[in-house]
């Protein structure tokens, strides 16, 4: 394996967080999603930032990435990485920068939702299908890939969007029928793609996560699917097809922060993340283990402040009802990636990991030793509440003529707490991580409760009206698309679903 330095590198291995077996190829763990033992894949090393930061902060987005990537995804041809990134960060995106960083007060804003369908998670999803397009050509599979995903409103339409008409694949997306936005609901139902389908269970996010798992660990379908010549795989934020190419964009963000002249080479910044599934937070977090110079990792709730309670306690206790809020992307009582957080606080002991998951399976509940509680220091959790929310992203239109949406929001409404407390002024960038035009009415009638009870179409123009922002293309005309998906089924009946679809 060649490294981008030219020099010769051992290939990187994954392994899972609950057990101890040897490692496979990247290729593999792209493909797999998830480990068989219910674990979650992880570098067996951290690939460290070789390159000075004088050097890097010259390079384009796209080469950053080839940069970053390359040292993860090491059993991937250069060439074929390569063309991944160019495929995935196109004209989909409204600006070359793909990644802007902007400067609002005392907060850098990394505005991570330029892509089609204008949020975050577009950042890693447009990539996905072409990695594990190559993945499957690297390990010479014959089979046609299901994507299978849960999601609570923008992973899956990322997903729908990325892989429709991606040849030798299908994509399955299950959502909370009452957990996602107007707006989500109709992006996903509308989604043209002839491999594509899109189905509504009546339960919430969790529900539909805990569905999925059971159909990718159930023994039986699987064999049906290997007789059909199918193999699941998942785009779900657990794969590390998700979380790497999501380390980019903070070191995007640090260089960017060195060209303003806010930081010297070598120093220290913050980062604040509003969090839900801990994917986004723990690419960060990865981002340090590269070496990128990062003192606090801000891990920011809404009302569902789970995360918060575990950060200060140490207990991650789900043993709560889901509350459904204004930042429904972060409406999560199960963070999936927190097990490769608590992976690495536990020194990688994949038994420590497991005694913590069946203790989460089995009594809703889980805490840590004081040494890995100990490990904590760099993480600071706060949350955020509905009318703090609201007031955030009014206070931040009015004083400063800037517009973000509601999880954005809660980020920046924690940022604030957080210095307040601690007075800390260290230069710190918040994942910014969906365009406000995706959640019209909170946003508006943050501005101006006079909106209450248009709908969401409506408000959209509304929105742009009163900020004299533009529509962005995506979301224009949407109300006149036809509707393509319109299947509601039970929690239990997701199974059967899956088998209708695929004819098995
Ligand atoms: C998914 C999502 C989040 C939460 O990200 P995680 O990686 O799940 O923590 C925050 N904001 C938006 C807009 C999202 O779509």
């Amino acid at each position: 394996m060649k490294t981008t330095d030219g020099s010769k590198m051992e290939g990187l291995l994954y392994k899972s967080t609950r057990t101890s077996k040897s490692g496979i190829v990247s290729s593999e763990a792209v493909v797999r999603g998830i480990a068989p033992d219910g674990g979650l894949y992880v570098p067996v090393a951290f690939p460290q930032i070789e390159r000075t930061f004088d050097e890097l902060s010259g390079y384009s987005y796209k080469k950053l990435a080839f940069y970053v990537m390359s040292k993860f995804f090491t059993d991937f041809d250069d060439e074929d990485l390569a063309d991944c990134i160019e495929k995935a960060y196109d004209e989909k995106f409204d600006t070359p920068e793909i990644a802007p960083v902007i400067n609002i007060s005392d907060l850098y804003f990394l505005e991570l939702y330029h892509g089609a369908t204008l949020a975050f998670k577009d950042m890693a999803l447009s990539l996905l299908p072409h990695l594990l397009t190559s993945a499957v050509k690297n390990l010479a599979i014959d089979k046609e890939i299901v994507i299978l995903t849960a999601t609570s409103g923008d992973t899956g339409k990322a997903a729908l969007e990325s892989f429709s008409d991606v040849q030798n694949t299908r994509i399955i997306v299950f959502y909370p029928k009452e957990g996602v936005s107007k707006i989500q609901e109709r992006q996903m139902i509308t989604q043209e793609g002839s491999n594509t389908s899109v189905i509504a269970i009546k339960g919430n996010f969790d529900d539909a996560q805990n569905g999925v798992k059971e159909i990718f660990s159930d023994k039986s379908l699987a064999k049906d699917m290997e007789a059909n010549g199918y193999m699941f795989s998942s785009a779900n934020s657990i794969n590390i097809g998700r979380l790497i190419p999501q380390i980019v964009y903070y070191i995007h963000a640090y260089l960017k922060l060195m060209k303003y002249g806010a930081i010297d080479r070598g120093q220290k910044i913050n980062i604040v993340v509003p969090t839900g599934n801990f994917g986004n937070i723990l690419a960060a977090y990865y981002s340090h283990k590269m070496g990128l110079p990062v003192a606090r990792l801000i891990c920011a709730s809404n009302e569902n402040n789970i995360l918060y309670d575990f950060l200060t306690t140490g207990v991650y206790d789900k043993r709560r009802e889901l509350i459904l809020t204004s930042s429904p992307s972060m409406d999560i009582l199960i963070s999936s990636n927190l097990e490769r957080l608590l992976y690495d606080l536990s020194g990688n002991d994949p038994l420590a990991i497991q005694g913590l998951m069946d203790s989460l399976k089995e009594k809703g509940v889980f805490k840590i030793e004081d040494s890995m509680i100990k490990k904590l220091d760099m993480f600071y959790g706060q949350y955020a509440t509905e009318p703090e929310t609201f007031s955030t992203i009014e206070k931040v239109f009015k004083e400063h003529d800037y517009l973000i949406d509601t999880h954005t929001a809660v980020g920046c409404c924690v940022y604030g707490k957080y210095r307040n407390e601690t007075k800390d002024d260290t230069p710190s960038v918040l994942a910014s991580t969906a365009s406000p035009f995706k959640f019209p009415a909170a946003v508006l009638c943050s501005l101006d409760p006079g909106y209450k009870g248009l709908d969401d179409f409506e408000l959209i123009k509304k929105l742009s009206e009163v900020t004299g922002r533009q529509i962005p293309a995506p979301l224009k005309d949407m109300d006149k698309k036809p509707v393509l998906h319109d299947t509601v089924c039970s929690r239990d009946d997701m199974i059967l679903e899956v088998k209708k679809i695929l004819g098995i």
